[in-house]
This record gives structure tokens, sequence and C-alpha cells, in this order.
């Protein structure tokens, strides 16, 4: 493994409080960078920072984190230092968000090709047969969706085999930590406004990171693109969620935050509900002109963190909730369209050869997302089926599946493919398979639930989107601040909520 100096610092992994800890050796420093620099001090530093400023989760060893705001509260596990992250490949990734917008929206469109695409999947996977369901209802009776909302993150890895900055996937629902990211590069900038002389790093160099006030204002705005004043905005929750404080800075920042809408809401009495689905579907209702009502109250936005995973559908009530909603005339974040365009399968579809063509125009806009994208190949091409049961290692396994830890790698994605061809039928079809994109590592301080220890780790950037329209008119199409996870480089799932990577921010280079 090539270790680039990317953190300076060198400590045990057990962290001991009074141990000033001396950076790495001379020769990969610049002058001056021999100064101890005091990690356990940081660490504390950082702590009460995220304390003080919410960058908080809902802690496991409590029970009612999950489910009673303010009880049960821990930092939220993040990296004591931004990543290094070169600025061409960052731009790059900017640039990318309005035309990923763009294309989920006209893929959106294009029901047939949805359909078509995830006909095969449905077979032998049954929640993407349900949303394909709703989905076809929709088609049935031509629904329409005038004004669409899109809250998006694009994430990408960057392969230290082509030096190139390539697509993991696009999330169009749920897109998590727009909240908690933005305070992780704050955090950061405080910390090197203090140690960042002793470190050389300069904190101007981590860029501004807006997610959750852009997140909000895309609500906001999309509150008034309805234009019903005494109509709420609703997000669609998890009965249990310890990421409820990402959650809840957005509606802090829909309350308080937001000056263009905020005098608009306050005096029309702006008022946010959080529902579960079960009690969507027990409190909820559609009008005959379309208009969905919750305990009574009009609904104008529905903005979804939950609903992405077969876990948020134990009963038919949540299933039934969706499809309400989906007929309703509210603006979905996501729509059952836009929701489909983010699976897994979708996203192999549109890199076959002369699919982008058929939804975009711009011919350098879709060489830009060509660039990005990695192999990506469906499980009825026998070739590769082979090339990845000889080479595991080069290939992840996916299926339709979102919020981490569903992939299969290595050993298991050679037995699992061995054992799906045995199997007769469609079994490959609920999968698709992807090049494995390997980053370069390098040591971290990773601090989790006040223990700060040292790893090799990989990270993935990922670039918030909000777009909103409304019939013709685009109102925004814009990238909106990012994400960093970092991970150590021996896991491979990602997810933070999940358990296996920590918040971060990036410094430029
Ligand atoms: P999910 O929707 O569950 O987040 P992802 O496609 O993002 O699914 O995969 C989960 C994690 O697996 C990613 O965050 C990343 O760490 C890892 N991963 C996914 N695809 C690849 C790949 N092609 N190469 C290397 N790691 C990958
Ligand atoms: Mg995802
Ligand atoms: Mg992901």
């Amino acid at each position: 493994l090539h270790v680039p100096p990317r953190r300076r610092m060198v400590v045990s992994r057990a962290m001991s409080a009074e141990a000033p800890l001396g950076v790495t050796p001379a020769a990969e420093e610049p002058a001056g960078r021999q100064e101890a620099v005091p990690v356990a001090e940081m660490v504390e530093e950082a702590a009460v920072w995220c304390a003080v400023h919410g960058l908080v989760v809902g802690d496991r060893a409590e029970p009612r984190s999950g489910t009673v705001p303010g009880v049960g509260l821990v930092h939220a596990p993040f990296s004591l230092l931004p990543a290094r992250f070169p600025a061409s490949f960052w731009k790059q990734a900017c640039e990318l968000a309005p035309i990923f917008n763009d294309l989920v929206d006209r893929v959106s469109l294009d029901g047939e090709f949805l359909q078509d695409s995830l006909s095969r999947a449905r077979q032998v996977d049954d929640f993407t047969a349900r949303l394909l369901d709703i989905h076809a209802k929709m088609m049935e009776i031509n629904k329409e969706e005038d004004i669409r909302l899109g809250l998006h993150r694009s994430d990408y890895m960057l392969d230290s085999e082509t030096n190139s900055l390539l697509q993991i996937e696009n999330n169009t629902i749920s897109s998590s930590f727009p909240g908690l990211g933005s305070l992780v590069s704050e955090l950061h900038r405080t910390l090197l406004n203090r140690y960042g002389k002793t470190l050389g790093l300069d904190s101007k160099r981590i860029p501004r990171n807006r997610a959750a006030t852009q997140f909000a204002e895309a609500l906001g705005i999309a509150w008034t693109e309805f234009n019903n004043k005494s109509a709420v905005i609703m997000m669609v929750v998890q009965p249990e969620e310890r990421n409820m404080y990402d959650q809840y800075w957005l509606i802090n920042h829909l309350k308080e935050s937001y000056p263009l809408v905020i005098c608009f809401l306050f005096c029309c009495n702006f008022k946010l509900l959080t529902k579960t689905l079960a009690q969507v579907e027990a409190g909820g209702h559609v009008l005959p002109d379309g208009t969905l009502v919750i305990d009574g109250q009009t609904v104008s936005v529905v903005y979804f963190r939950a609903g992405y995973s077969p876990n948020d559908y134990p009963s038919e009530a949540e299933w039934k909730a969706r499809l309400l909603m989906e007929q309703s005339s509210a603006i979905k974040c996501p729509s059952i369209s836009y929701h489909l365009v983010g699976t897994k399968k979708i996203q192999q579809e549109l890199a076959k050869p002369n699919v982008l063509e058929r939804f975009l125009d711009n011919k350098e806009d879709i060489a830009k997302l060509r660039k990005c994208f990695a192999g990506l190949w469906s499980l009825d091409n026998e070739e590769i089926v082979k090339t990845a049961i000889e080479k595991p290692d080069l290939f992840v396994l996916k299926p339709q599946r979102e919020g981490g830890g569903n992939n299969i790698y290595g050993h298991d994605l050679q037995e699992t493919l061995v054992r799906l061809q045995k199997e007769q039928g469609e079994a490959l079809a609920a999968y698709i398979l992807m090049q494995r994109i390997f980053p370069r590592a390098s040591l971290t301080h990773l601090v989790q639930g006040g223990v700060c220890f040292e790893d090799l780790t990989i990270s993935e950037l990922g670039i918030y989107g909000a777009y909103l329209r409304n019939k013709d008119k685009v109102v925004m199409n814009n990238q909106c601040g990012y994400l960093m996870r970092t991970k150590v480089s021996s896991s491979n799932e990602g997810g933070v909520a999940a358990g296996f990577a920590v918040l971060d921010s990036i410094l430029l280079t």
C-alpha cells in the first residue's frame, strides 16, 4: 500500500491523555513541522466542539437515543483533521452535480425505461417489485409531477490505479448528513485555525460547506412553489433514528436560518411535521383534488428520510402510506421515479453505450458524466461473471439496496456468483457488478466515542445537489456542499450510520 503523508501526526493506537505526540519522521516533513502537536488536547477540544455545536448522534448504549430527542447523545464519529483532496478533482466533482441533477430529472420522465430496465430485477427482488408497482400505478393514471424536487448526493472515490475520480453511486432518496457534514467542515476549520500553524495546514483550504442551509433552502423554496400558505412540509422518518440530529439541523435551518423564506414562513405560520410511514397511513388521506392531508393539515412537500430500505416497510401499512403520498399532489422528495433512478440497476443501465444520449443533449455534459463512470455490468454478461469469479477482488457485487452494508466482496462475491449461477431462473438479475475502485490509503486519526485511534483509511467524497423544477421552469439546479466519509481501509462498506466510517471534510491540495 502506498501511504501518502496525509495526516501528519503519529500517535500510538491507544491514546494516552498526557502524551503530546510527535509528527511523522523529519524526512517527509517540511521545515518547522517537527513540533509536537498535542493530539489529546485536540481530541478533547474537538469533542467539546461537537457537543456544543450539535455535531452529535444518538448513542447506541442508550436505548431511548433513537426515539427521544435530547437523550443519550454522543459526538458523531469524526476524523481529527480534514482529508487532503486535489483541487482539480474537487472542481470536477462539483461540476458534475448540476449535470446529474438534470440527468435524474430527464430519466425520471421515461417511465418505460425505468420499468424495462428493472423488469428482471423485479422478478427476484420483492422490494424492487413493490416500488415498481407503485411506479406502474402512477404510469397507468398518467400521473404528472409538475413540481419536482431532488436532494441528491453523488458519491465518488479517487481511484489510485487510474488516478481518476470515479462515481460510486448517486443517492436520490434520503441523502444523509447534509446537516452534520456541514458541521464537520466547521469543526476542522476551527481546529486548523488553532493548530494549523503547527501542523502546516491552512484552514482556508477547507471549502465552505453549506449543504444543510442549501438543502433547507431548497425545501423552503419548494414550499413557496407549491403556493399554499397553510400547507406544511412533512419529513418522513424511521420510527427509531439515531441520526435524528442530522435531520433536525435541516428543520432548524428551515425554521431559523433561511433568511429569504423565513419571514414569509413565519407570517404564514409555517409548520413542519415529522411522521413515520405508519403514522402517515394512520392519519393521512388524499382529497379528490389530490391534496394530501395528514392529521388535518395539508402537506406541500414530503421529504423522505425513510422508505429506502425493506426494513422501513414491516407491514402493508407502510406500503399503503407510500402509495398514498405518491398519488397525492404534494411534492415528493423523491417521487417514486426519482427514487428508481437512484437504483444500482439504473446506474448500470445509464453507463451502457449510447444510453446517456437518450436523455441529454449537451455532448460536453455527456462526456463529463461518462468520464466518472466506473465499469458497471449486468450479470447477464457471462464473460464478466466468469472474470469476477476468477478475480473477485477486482469487483463489487451490488443488490438493489440502499443504506450501506449490502454489497458483497472478495470470497463472498465468488461464492455468491457460483451459487446464483447454479440456481435456475433470474437470481442473478437482482445484482449488478461494479469495478472495484482502489483509493490510496493514508494514516488518519479517527475519533469515535471519545477515543482516538490511528489507522490506514480510504475516503469517499459525496457532493450534494439540489434540483427544483416547476413545469418548464428550472427554479434551482445547484451543487450544495459536500460530505467526506473516511473508513479504515480494511473495511469494505462505507456507511457512517451503519458504523463503518467517520465523518470528514477536505483540505484542497
Ligand atoms: P449504498 O447505497 O448502500 O450506500 P454503495 O454503492 O454506496 O451502496 O456502497 C456502499 C459502500 O461500499 C460505499 O460507501 C463504498 O465504501 C463501498 N463501495 C461501493 N462501490 C464500490 C466500488 N466500486 N469500489 C470500492 N468500494 C465500493
Ligand atoms: Mg446509496
Ligand atoms: Mg453509498
